[in-house]
């Protein structure tokens, strides 16, 4: 198998995996989504709520903002504590979340949790604890898919109207004027195979395909990981799942 970064930014990174098992990416992938650990609230204690809004909402909504977590944090097995304790009139935000812990904090504190009204207060008490998703979508580290690498090929001497064709590419990868058509430079593996250029202008001018045994896997944390963190803990989990299956038979 070959592994080639196409594209780091943030909390994005995407690879195109060459020559590869199809059932080991989607391994990898299902890895990252099952499997690697991340802390999320788990258990608030409501004391005081005076808002509009539903003890159990709350606790949702506070369930649901990513927090730091560093991977060695999650062999100790430790539970993290938060409290909060507002009035309004105020827009109360995840950074308002007082941390038992100062390295485990929400990963973007300008998260809006409740809109207070004159005279409405909260006070409560939440408790973070690792998972996985498998245990519940929330602890999901991020979003991550692949897709097939596209080959586009275009026969330009039966190219008519090519900006036209080009206008209806949704991820502007086409560029063209007069009877020829192109894909733009570096912009091949962005093409979704969606055939909105090759239903209009026909396979004769333009055909959509993809090439065996190649994909583009792109992986977006939510915060709580780094993308490499993500990545590594995900391989590490199924090697030691592999191992375990190779003891027991
Ligand atoms: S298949 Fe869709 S995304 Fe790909 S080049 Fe054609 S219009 Fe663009």
């Amino acid at each position: 198998m070959e592994v080639s970064l196409l594209e780091q930014k943030d909390n994005k990174v995407s690879f195109v995996f060459s020559d590869f098992k199809l059932s080991l990416v989607n391994a990898i992938r299902r890895s990252i989504i099952n499997s690697v650990r991340t802390l999320a609230i788990e258990d608030v204690t409501v004391y005081k709520n005076t808002s509009t809004m539903y003890d159990e909402v709350l606790a949702s909504r506070l369930g649901l903002i990513p927090l730091k977590t560093f991977p060695e944090l999650g062999k100790s097995k430790k539970e993290f504590i938060f409290k909060l304790k507002e009035m309004g009139p105020k827009a109360v935000h995840a950074s308002d979340l007082v941390p038992s812990d100062k390295d485990v904090v929400p990963v973007y504190g300008d998260m809006l949790i409740i809109n207070l009204k004159e005279g409405e207060a909260i006070e409560l008490e939440a408790k973070a604890v690792f998972g996985s998703g498998v245990d519940h979508a929330k602890f999901t580290p991020a979003h991550v898919f692949y897709h097939l690498y596209p080959k586009i090929t275009i026969k330009n001497g039966a190219v008519k109207n090519a900006a036209k064709i080009a206008s209806l590419c949704p991820v502007n990868i086409l560029e063209g004027s007069g009877d020829t058509l192109a894909v733009k430079k570096g912009k091949l593996q962005e093409c979704i195979l969606c055939k909105a250029c090759e239903d209009f202008a026909g396979e004769d001018v333009i055909k959509i395909s993809s090439e065996q045994n190649k994909v583009v896997f792109a992986l977006e944390s939510w915060g709580q990981l780094e993308p490499k963190e993500i990545l590594s803990e995900a391989i590490d989990l199924l090697a030691e799942e592999a191992e375990d299956i190779a003891k027991s038979i």
